[in-house]
């Protein structure tokens, strides 16, 4: 089915510009785009909506509609409609030409929030009824560039009609009788064009399954290649030479470090290559066993790197490794993106002559250029992006590094081991002796002058603090605090304290500055915006404030909380948040009750159901079109044991019914060896 999108009809060289814009380039390709969600314009009777609900009915139209403009471009039109024998009033902002649209008397059909109370419409639309759409639903598909969502659906319905011939099924029915499946063809109808919400629904169920399954097979197919197939970088080292790195570390490991630490080492000496996890929460020690790792890497002939989301971290972990790795003759090396080329040049050089043994810097590290001498070991730390596409890309450059991912996302543990179905997983379940708890406050905002009086007296004590913002531009829409205007309120209301400022958008030279006399404590508070949520390091800071913490997900409160209590001292954080909803305060209770990040998660989950507590910030997770790898975790374990049974079996590598699964497997380039036709 590897049609251009320019064989359907009506397709100009225009449209298919627009469409190779949003990476489609095939008619596959453009059926498998699929809605992201519905707009559910069933008709159903207003006594049976709820509150604040949308819904959608039918009326006739009582009033003649009265627009009015107001601000720059805004206007808000009001309309009675007659509906089920109620006056409703319905509002519609910004749409001012929906008043041509409607006259007297005509019946129409008008959809948006419902207020029960006042029996008032608000937001949606109105659409004269022979608009409808079959079953009520329509579908919304995100669009780009001037792509606009009707012309997509159009396209859509043109497409299916002149190629749905072509969707073929790729699941065995062997398992479409078992989990009674619906078939592929009717799945991708129902999903664009759904009649019901039932069958929608199905629809759904199989998609979810089909994503589930080929993600699996892909991972495990992967897995055993790695496993099996291309042999891995032997180190060897003896195990006295990195105990004697281990105790003279200024404080003896946990349990739990050197049960991983041991678990990483005994890869690093096999044949196969690593591809580990290695999931600790905040503060419980990942960069030490990462030193650990990457000194046995060193000694056993190899050069390491560090992987990194950002500059300043991968500035403090130069600092950290280069302290503990240096009195061993081991050469740490930073590839910032801030350095003059002659710098970068000179570094490149010495990493490929083997003068470098670890390089440290964001996911720059693979890119061209970048010419290891002997790579045998990649950690990333907190650094999502790297995945099955960048050990392709490793493997292109005929690298086999072992690899090992460190991340404090707390994930239950078996997701973690089906959404990574790749990886084998470790886990740092325990925290370094003598930590105290961090005691989390919740403060209305109207309690900010007695946190700024705490604050003070935090201060005078020695300690510093973090004050995290939200966003640094004031949106008037969102409402949210500005780090600037925060910094600058600040700095006169605690002097004598030098109050220093951190945001995304300062140059690396500039925020490099910062971080320093933050870490010497020579700026003694940090207003910033998110950037210090991974990872920094500076024990001294005993204090957080967070402003508008409500607008937060739980595990980036976590992550933000976790910049203090790195010391020893007693150390706070303060939430500053005023949420509206009993789930959000709710959320910023279980904030003050538990500091431990996996007991977060799972209060989190069964506060709100799954899928909010990775909030919208990048989990790590991986993404699919229908299925979520929370929502539907079921189904995932599911499609974890079907796929490795399926691997195992005869069947799947030799019979016909398994032939279009091993044909779409292969065009996903998962057998590269050419082992199947
Ligand atoms: P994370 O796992 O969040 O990356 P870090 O590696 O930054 O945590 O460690 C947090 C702090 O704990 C650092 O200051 C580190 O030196 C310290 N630390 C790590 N391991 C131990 C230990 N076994 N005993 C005492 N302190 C430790
Ligand atoms: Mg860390």
């Amino acid at each position: 089915m590897n049609r251009p999108v320019s064989e359907i009809q009506g397709v100009g060289p225009k449209m298919v510009e627009q469409l190779g814009e949003m990476g489609i380039l095939t008619t596959e390709q453009l059926l498998e785009y699929l809605p992201f969600r519905y707009e559910d314009y069933a008709i159903r009777p207003i006594t049976e909506g709820q509150h604040d609900e949308r819904i959608t009915v039918r009326g006739t139209v009582h009033s003649e509609p009265d627009l009015r403009f107001y601000g720059k471009n805004k206007s808000r039109l009001t309309v009675r409609v007659l509906v089920d024998g109620l006056l409703v009033q319905g509002i519609f902002f910004n749409q001012p030409y929906l008043k041509k649209q409607i006259m007297l008397g005509d019946s129409i059909v008008i959809n948006g929030k419902l207020d029960k109370n006042r029996l008032v419409i608000t937001g949606g639309t109105i659409k004269s009824q022979k608009d409808t759409v079959d079953g009520g639903l329509e579908p919304v598909y995100s669009v780009k560039g001037n792509m606009k969502v009707v012309a997509f659906r159009k396209l859509i319905r043109q497409a299916f009609s002149q190629f749905s011939n072509d969707v073929i099924e790729i699941l065995p029915s062997q398992l479409l009788d078992t989990y009674r499946l619906m078939e592929r063809q009717e799945t991708i109808r129902q999903l664009h064009f759904p009649s019901t919400i039932e069958s929608l629904k199905q629809a759904k169920r199989r998609m979810i399954y089909e994503e589930f399954l080929l993600f699996q097979l892909k991972m495990q197919l992967l897995r055993k290649r790695e496993r099996e197939g291309d042999i891995g970088q032997k180190k060897i080292f003896q195990m006295e030479d990195v105990q004697a790195f281990i105790e003279q570390l200024p404080f003896p490991l946990t349990n739990a470090q050197s049960r991983v630490l041991q678990e990483i080492l005994s890869d690093l000496q096999l044949d196969l290559r690593m591809n580990r996890l290695l999931q600790g929460d905040v503060g419980s020690g990942k960069t030490v066993v990462a030193a650990c790792a990457l000194f046995a890497t060193v000694i056993g002939g190899f050069q390491g790197a560090l992987m990194v989301p950002t500059e300043i971290l991968a500035e403090q972990h130069k600092a950290s490794l280069a302290e503990l790795l240096e009195p061993f003759n081991i050469n740490v090396a930073l590839l910032s993106g801030s350095a003059k080329v002659k710098e970068r040049r000179e570094i490149l050089n010495d990493l490929r002559e083997g003068k470098i043994n670890i390089l440290i810097g964001t996911h720059a590290l693979i890119q061209d250029g970048v010419d290891f001498h002997h790579l045998g070991l990649v950690i990333t730390d907190e650094q999502h992006r790297f995945g099955v596409e960048q050990r392709r890309i490793l493997r292109k450059k005929g690298l086999r590094p072992d690899v090992l991912f460190m991340t404090a996302t707390p994930i239950p543990r078996t997701l973690a081991i089906s959404a990574f179905g790749d990886m084998d997983v470790s886990v740092i379940d325990e925290m370094p002796k003598g930590r105290k708890a961090i005691d989390t406050r919740w403060a209305k905002p109207s309690m900010l002058p007695r946190v700024i009086e705490f604050l003070k007296r935090e201060l005078a004590k020695g300690h510093q603090a973090y004050i995290i913002c939200p966003l640094i531009e004031e949106s008037e829409k969102l409402d949210v605090q500005n780090a600037i205007d925060v910094h600058n309120q600040l700095q006169g209301e605690l002097l004598p304290f030098e109050v220093g400022l951190m945001h995304g958008r300062l140059s690396s030279a500039e925020k490099d500055l910062v971080m320093k006399q933050f870490s010497e404590n020579k700026v003694n508070v940090l207003v910033s915006t998110t950037v210090v949520e991974v990872g920094v390091n500076v024990p001294n800071a005993s204090v957080m404030v967070i402003y508008d913490a409500e607008r937060f997900g739980l595990a980036q409160l976590h992550q933000l909380r976790g910049r203090v209590g790195r010391g020893d001292t007693q150390s706070y954080c303060v939430l500053l948040a005023d949420p509206k909803s009993d789930v959000g305060k709710e959320r910023m209770k279980i904030m003050t009750e538990t500091n431990d990040g996996f007991k977060l998660s799972e209060r989190d989950l069964e506060l709100r159901g799954p899928g909010d507590f990775f909030g919208a910030k990048q989990s790590g997770l991986p993404k699919f079109k229908v299925a979520d790898i929370i929502e539907d975790y079921r189904i995932l374990e599911i499609a974890r044991m079907d796929a490795a049974k399926l691997i195992q079996s005869e069947a799947f590598w030799n019979n016909d019914a398994y032939r279009f699964l091993r044909i779409y497997l292969k065009n996903e380039g998962m057998f590269e060896d050419e082992k199947l036709d």
